[in-house]
């Protein structure tokens, strides 16, 4: 058997490698393109990306600064227009949970003057779709104005339609969100666009003063916590930054945090469409932050309602030493900042946004992220009563609707797969070991539609980079929306969960996974084909040795996910997935494909080689499946017997006869033996006796013994 380990630790050495070579050899420009870490925290945007490419014309650019970030061309010492990165002002991830990096041009009318996909992580787009196609999309834009209406489809005298990429709807929705989102919180910065004029609160006196617990419970405060895991910070089992917040002009909340005699000193500051927010913080982080000391102005927090941005300057700010409100929490940090523009208005609801830099440890680049809190005040809590605001639709609602009908079928495929495997007993009985087909022909058909549509069409193979992300977002923020926007891995994901803890991990693992299908349809093939005489099973010392291989891969993803979420996802290469599903080992580099075709040129002499010593997934699944509900049928005889282990080809029956429930992929090849009465040692024994008594044979747990009904002879041999 050293032939097998030679060919595994080969499949190793050729993953490493690839890795490696992986960002020099990318096929695609800007499909994962590396991009200088500088090019997201700089001030100098330009040095580290040719902006001039969307702003033609342009013989320099500013630094970026404040809030919103984007730099402003100048032809002379005249401003021509403005460049900006689509990630320094709007978070909305396109179909691969993550961003498209664009950047974006704009004149000082408001026109558009070019767009470019910098990065893009679209799987799609490389399924025979040209990322071309993605260019001509963004071209659309080309002059036209940011005070325009832009939609993915068919326009209207009010509307611009955009053309979209047939099979990549989802990719430019998100797109067509980030470029205009962003576009107008410029343009609305440099005064192309007005802000939106929204009427000013009246705010209804609620009565008595409130303790700090019924701010709470009426949603007068809001509340933002920010976990260290967020920003890259070690835990301390504290939240890094931990702040409450509240709109300090309603006559309530504001004589309960400041007391009677402060609330009406800061009435009498403020303007009349002026708005006051308190904000008191605790943690290791600051919300005030250094660039208040810096530039007067406070480049940690700003106020966003619909695309209006509101940024803050030291005019803006006061101080605040202490609070009224009984029961109040502790805080380090406290302050009072006013929103001047008339435009705001507390009435309607706006988001309090913290912005933090994160490092990424291992590979130094900076990330910005913004963190954000929900405030609007109570309906009661306003004269009239909450107006009426039309949130803009989340885009994974329109991409569950756009796809209403293949997640019926998807829904009835699963509900389908369970029924069957629930059958089990059934099935298993009609089978014998010599004629297979009632438990063998469902499976390839479920296999194959598991190959061809999920994987190959939906693209839905589950992988241990959403376990890493549904890990990461546990232990800091749990957010539905990253998850809703791809329908068909989020059923799929409950599917699985729930199938786990009944069944354990096999029902996914022998039935539905589309790698694990297409390997074990590669083995059968090929024993089909004339290579049976050369498929082996590794000796069960062995493999009771290398099974151990697949649980150090997944804690050690999960640990490196840790340290670096980047270099996690790059490791989790591991899984050939991404190369036979989501991008096709035809649109990878040599090393991808290499590394694809040699797991699955094993597979064909090994069954499911991938699964039984490499899988993190399949070693992810196999922990909790130790607490799946239903085990399958075991005789007292079987301890001894053992005679269905050989059937086993997972190796899962160990020497006493007990099935490692872990490791079995619930084939019921074991289960036909367990059921044949022509087969299985201990049943052709109580077979005999019976016939030979006259008997009849008895149906499923008179006894323990499953013998079919049938009549038979008494004479009968
Ligand atoms: S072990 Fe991995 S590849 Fe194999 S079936 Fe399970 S999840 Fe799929
Ligand atoms: S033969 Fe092995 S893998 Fe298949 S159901 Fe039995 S124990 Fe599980």
């Amino acid at each position: 058997m050293p032939r097998f380990t030679t060919m595994l630790r080969t499949a190793l050495t050729l993953f490493a490698a690839l890795l490696c070579l992986q960002p020099a050899t990318a096929l695609a420009l800007a499909y994962e393109a590396h991009l200088p870490p500088e090019l997201f925290s700089a001030p100098d945007l330009c040095a580290y990306t040719d902006c001039k490419t969307v702003l033609p014309g342009a013989e320099r650019f500013s630094v970026r600064d404040g809030q919103p970030r984007f730099v402003t061309g100048y032809k002379g010492d005249k401003a021509i227009g403005y460049v900006f990165l689509s990630t320094d002002l709007v978070d909305i991830p396109a179909y691969s949970g993550k961003p498209v990096i664009t950047l974006i041009g704009m004149d000082t009318q408001g026109r558009f003057t070019g767009i470019r996909v910098l990065k893009h992580s679209e799987p799609i787009l490389l399924l025979g779709i040209p990322e071309t196609k993605l260019e001509a999309f963004v071209g659309q834009y080309h002059g036209k104005s940011v005070a325009q209406h832009f939609e993915v489809g068919s326009g209207d005298k009010e509307t611009v339609g955009l053309d979209a990429i047939s099979g990549a709807t989802v990719t430019v929705v998100a797109e067509n969100q980030v470029i205009t989102r962003a576009a107008q919180q410029v343009a609305r910065k440099v005064g192309i666009l007005k802000a939106e004029q929204r009427p000013t609160a009246r705010y209804k006196d609620i009565g008595d003063l409130p303790d700090w617990d019924a701010l709470v419970k009426a949603g007068a405060v809001s509340r933002l916590t920010v976990q260290p895991a967020d920003v890259g910070e070690p835990d301390t089992g504290m939240p890094y930054l931990d702040l409450w917040l509240g709109v300090l002009n309603h006559q309530t909340l504001g004589r309960a945090v400041l007391g009677a005699t402060g609330w009406h000193d800061l009435m009498a500051r403020l303007k009349p469409h002026e708005t006051a927010l308190f904000v008191i913080g605790s943690g290791a982080g600051s919300f005030k932050g250094s660039g208040f000391v810096r530039g007067g102005i406070f480049d940690r927090v700003q106020v966003k309602q619909d695309a209006d941005t509101y940024t803050f300057r030291d005019l803006d700010y006061l101080n605040l030493y202490s609070l009224q409100a009984k029961g109040h929490p502790a805080f380090r940090e406290s302050g009072i900042f006013i929103l001047r523009d008339a435009s705001f208005s507390a009435a309607y609801p706006f988001r309090f946004v913290y912005l933090a830099n994160k490092q990424d440890k291992a590979t130094g680049q900076r990330q910005f992220i913004n963190f954000d809190a929900k405030l609007w005040l109570p309906d009661a809590w306003l004269e009239g009563g909450r107006p009426a605001v039309s949130e803009p639709e989340a885009p994974w609602k329109k991409i569950w609707r756009d796809k209403a009908v293949s997640i019926g079928f998807f829904i009835a495929f699963l509900a389908v797969v369970a029924f069957t495997y629930s059958r089990r007993d059934w099935l298993t009985a009609q089978a014998t070991i010599r004629d297979k087909r009632w438990v063998a022909w469902p499976k390839y058909v479920f296999w194959t539609i598991s190959i061809v549509w999920i994987g190959g069409v939906l693209m839905a193979q589950p992988s241990i980079t959403h376990v890493m992300t549904w890990f990461h977002s546990l232990i800091s923020r749990w957010e539905w929306e990253l998850f809703l926007t791809d329908p068909f891995i989020f059923i799929f994901w409950w599917f699985i969960f729930i199938t786990l803890f009944v069944w354990g991990r096999g029902l996914f693992c022998g039935w539905l996974c589309p790698f694990g299908s297409l390997s074990e349809m590669a083995y059968k093939l090929a024993g089909k084909l004339g290579l049976k005489r050369f498929q082996r099973h590794l000796p069960k010392p062995l493999h009771d040795k290398m099974k151990w291989v697949k649980y150090g891969v997944f804690f050690a993803l999960m640990a490196l996910s840790l340290w670096s979420m980047t270099m996690a996802e790059q490791f989790a290469e591991v899984e050939p997935f991404k190369t036979t599903f989501l991008v096709g080992p035809w649109n990878r580099s040599w090393p991808f494909q290499l590394f694809f075709a040699v797991v699955l040129g094993v597979s064909l002499f090994v069954e499911r080689p991938f699964c039984k010593y490499v899988c993190p997934l399949g070693a992810g699944l196999a922990i909790p499946t130790t607490f799946r509900f239903f085990g399958l049928r075991r005789k007292k005889e079987c301890g001894p017997c053992k005679a269905c282990a050989v059937q086993c080809g997972s190796l899962a029956i160990a020497a006493d006869g007990k099935i490692d429930q872990r490791e079995c992929l619930l084939c019921l090849d074991c289960m036909v033996y367990y059921h044949d009465d022509h087969a299985c040692p201990p049943l052709v024994h109580e077979r005999k006796r019976r016939e030979k008594a006259g008997l009849k044979l008895t149906p499923i747990g008179r006894d323990g013994y499953f013998i079919p009904i049938k009549e038979v002879r008494s004479d009968a041999a």
